[in-house]
């Protein structure tokens, strides 16, 4: 047996509400509610089946200028905008960055300005795709290392084609008992084109096509192949511009003495230090319309209440289709955007499966973590009890297994 675990990143329930995607393949679907943040709490809730306040992977940045490891960059605040605000320029020194520091998992420096880059800390240090990748408790990988269960994972270094490949290669050696492909693609075509673009329907069918050749070859070498394609959030499109930073940068208060703040693209957090700032930023803030202040009640339903408040004294959160630009994560409008309040048409993921049946109590993304272990756990099991029989019975034909 062998569950096949394909997370589609953006691939929302709204998306496949007009499209027939995997009706052949995975005719189940079912919708799942999202976890508030971007894919950096997303992916970390599926993986662990747990929520950010409590695996504390939630947003990329965080006001900790103690432990900030960005100082030595803060020279750079005198090179000239016009170079060090274009993407080729960020991007290469991100990579340089990366390797630097150490991070494991995904980094970008996105836009946050040079001038305050002593400020930050980034939170995402090691990858969630790996064992001890979580910033708390264990995830999906743990489980399947301390199990002894041998699994396939896409290589996020590489392109969505080459985990493709890879993972067929992995499925055709028989060694695996459970595999995780993780592809990004259509969330970067959805942010720059929006949802109703006709390149969505075209990159849904190139996956199909793809998911197609998995089963293909996973049917050949496995009796029984549990398919779960699914995803961690939607895509609302962004017809409201809101000029957030202008806003609090026009009010009578100096950053970083009076606050700090991080400019996500549909929230903004706070850090205050004096109840001046508090109070003045909350009633700009409390007059805008393309968004409100999130109070800790529902910060807590949404399991993002951080009692330390790493992650902010105060969340600001946008309504969906109103993006904040310019903020820390862009310096330019992009079409669409993710990373609404869960409860917002568009923020809703997705779950299409060939099984008949999908547990009741499966219906938000971190819920996913229970259906791979449950079928990870069950395939090793049935997986060495027929490499037994096999060896038994066909005088060892099949008698060489890997390595655990
Ligand atoms: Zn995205």
């Amino acid at each position: 047996m062998l569950p096949l675990f394909v997370f589609i990143d953006a691939c929302g329930w709204e998306i496949l509400q007009r499209d027939p995607f995997l009706e052949g393949l995975a005719p189940n679907r079912r919708r799942l509610t999202s976890v508030f943040g971007y894919s950096s709490a997303c992916v970390p809730s599926i993986l662990s089946g747990r929520w950010p306040a409590e695996h504390r992977n939630w947003n990329y940045f965080v006001y900790d200028p103690a432990n900030s490891p960005f100082r030595f960059l803060r020279a750079l605040r005198w090179l000239p905008t016009a170079l060090t605000s274009r993407r080729i320029f960020r991007r290469r020194l991100s990579r340089l960055l990366k390797t630097r520091l150490g991070f494991r998992g995904y980094f970008d420096l996105y836009n946050l300005p040079f001038k305050y880059i002593s400020l930050y800390n980034f939170t995402e240090k090691r990858s969630p795709l790996q064992p001890g990748g979580m910033n708390r408790g264990p995830n999906i990988f743990d489980h399947l290392v301390e199990q002894k269960i041998s699994y396939f994972v896409s290589d996020p270094a590489r392109e969505e084609d080459w985990n493709l490949g890879a993972l067929i290669a992995e499925i055709r050696s028989e060694r695996i008992d459970f595999a995780f492909q993780y592809w990004p693609g259509l969330d970067g075509l959805l942010h720059m084109v929006g949802n109703k673009s006709e390149k969505v329907p075209a990159k849904l069918r190139i996956y199909e096509g793809w998911i197609g050749q998995l089963m293909e070859a996973a049917q050949e070498h496995y009796e029984e192949v549990r398919l779960y394609v699914f995803s961690d959030h939607g895509m609302a499109n962004c017809d409201v511009l809101l000029d957030l930073k202008g806003e609090i940068d026009r009010l009578p208060l100096r950053m970083p003495e009076d606050y700090a703040v991080v400019y996500d693209s549909t929230m903004a957090r706070f850090w205050f230090f004096n109840d001046r700032a508090r109070e003045t930023v909350m009633n700009r803030l409390t007059a805008i319309q393309g968004g409100r202040i999130l109070p800790d009640a529902e910060l807590a339903e949404l399991g993002a209440l951080f009692p330390d408040r790493y992650f902010g004294e105060l969340i600001f959160l946008a309504k969906e289709g109103v993006l904040i630009v310019p903020s820390h994560m862009g310096a330019r409008p992009i079409r669409a955007m993710h990373g609404y309040h869960p409860t917002e048409k568009h923020s809703n993921a997705a779950l299409c499966t060939n099984q008949d049946s999908i547990p009741d109590d499966v219906t938000a993304i971190p819920h996913m973590y229970q259906m791979m272990t449950r079928d990870a756990d069950i395939a090793k099991l049935r997986n060495a009890a027929a490499a037994e029989v096999e060896v038994g019975g066909r005088g060892g034909q099949s008698g060489v297994f890997p390595p655990l």
